[in-house]
């Protein structure tokens, strides 16, 4: 853990960026400050996902994936971590995060940042409406990933969120709107996943090593070299 706490307990608005982060790239780093920057927010907590075994097996252990994560919060002061749900032997659904979240702190608001990607997904989320009774959600565009929300509910409160974001967005109006809001931030184009730099890792090329530092900060590449990490796939 890093000295910097979340700020569940002192802000009245608590900005949560849930991901797997297997490992955490540019993109995710670029979208937090994006969104920071256009919402005038001064932190934004990173919320690793306990990986579930049913799901591709990671090829890193969670301290790996939290050391990475360390790694950034101590290169900026935006971040902060909180590790509740990898302390849970069980997958935990965003909603349960939240609901905790919540209760520990009802008078806080919360705006849960996303890609693209997961928006056009939102409605197979476990109890989604829930999610959305629990927080804000901001959306960060993606390379190759329009937008493509079928369900009149996301749509309404997309529309809704739009007309919040012509009035003027900021954090502190953040901090005493109402949930259910989804508010699609202005775009921001990175074509990095973690998809694509285990790939890269596993079929070491020779242009690898200069490819990866448009992908992932030194850090990062230090830290996964030093623990051969995502190791090439033995041929
Ligand atoms: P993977 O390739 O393993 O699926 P990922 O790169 O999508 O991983 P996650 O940790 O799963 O990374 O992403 C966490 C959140 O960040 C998701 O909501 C995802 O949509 C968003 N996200 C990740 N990378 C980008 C990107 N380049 N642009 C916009 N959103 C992104």
């Amino acid at each position: 853990m890093t000295d910097k706490a979340p700020c569940h307990t002192n802000c009245k608005l608590l900005t949560l960026f849930g991901g797997t982060f297997d490992p955490i790239h540019l993109g995710h780093i670029a979208i937090a400050n994006h969104i920071a920057n256009w919402l005038k927010l001064t932190d934004v907590t990173l919320l690793p996902a306990h990986i579930p075994p049913h799901k591709a097996k990671p090829k890193i252990t969670n301290e790996h994936r939290l050391a990475m994560l360390n790694e950034v919060v101590k290169a900026s002061n935006l971040f902060s971590l909180d590790t509740c749900e990898l302390s849970r032997s069980t997958p935990s659904y965003t909603v349960e995060t939240l609901t905790e979240l919540a209760k520990a702190n009802p008078e806080q608001k919360r705006l849960f940042i996303i890609g693209m990607d997961s928006l056009n997904n939102l409605d197979k989320w476990h109890r989604w409406q829930d999610i959305l009774s629990l927080c804000n959600i901001a959306v960060c565009t993606r390379p190759g990933c329009d937008i493509s929300v079928e369900n009149n509910d996301i749509k309404a409160r997309i529309a809704k969120g739009n007309k919040l974001i012509a009035q003027g967005l900021d954090s502190d109006k953040l901090s005493v709107l109402a949930h259910g809001h989804i508010f699609i931030a202005p775009a921001l184009h990175l074509d990095i996943s973690s998809t694509e730099v285990r790939a890269l890792l596993a079929n070491h090329a020779d242009d690898t090593k200069q490819t990866l530092t448009q992908k992932l900060p030194q850090a990062i590449i230090d830290y996964i070299q030093a623990n051969h990490l995502y190791q090439p796939i033995s041929k």
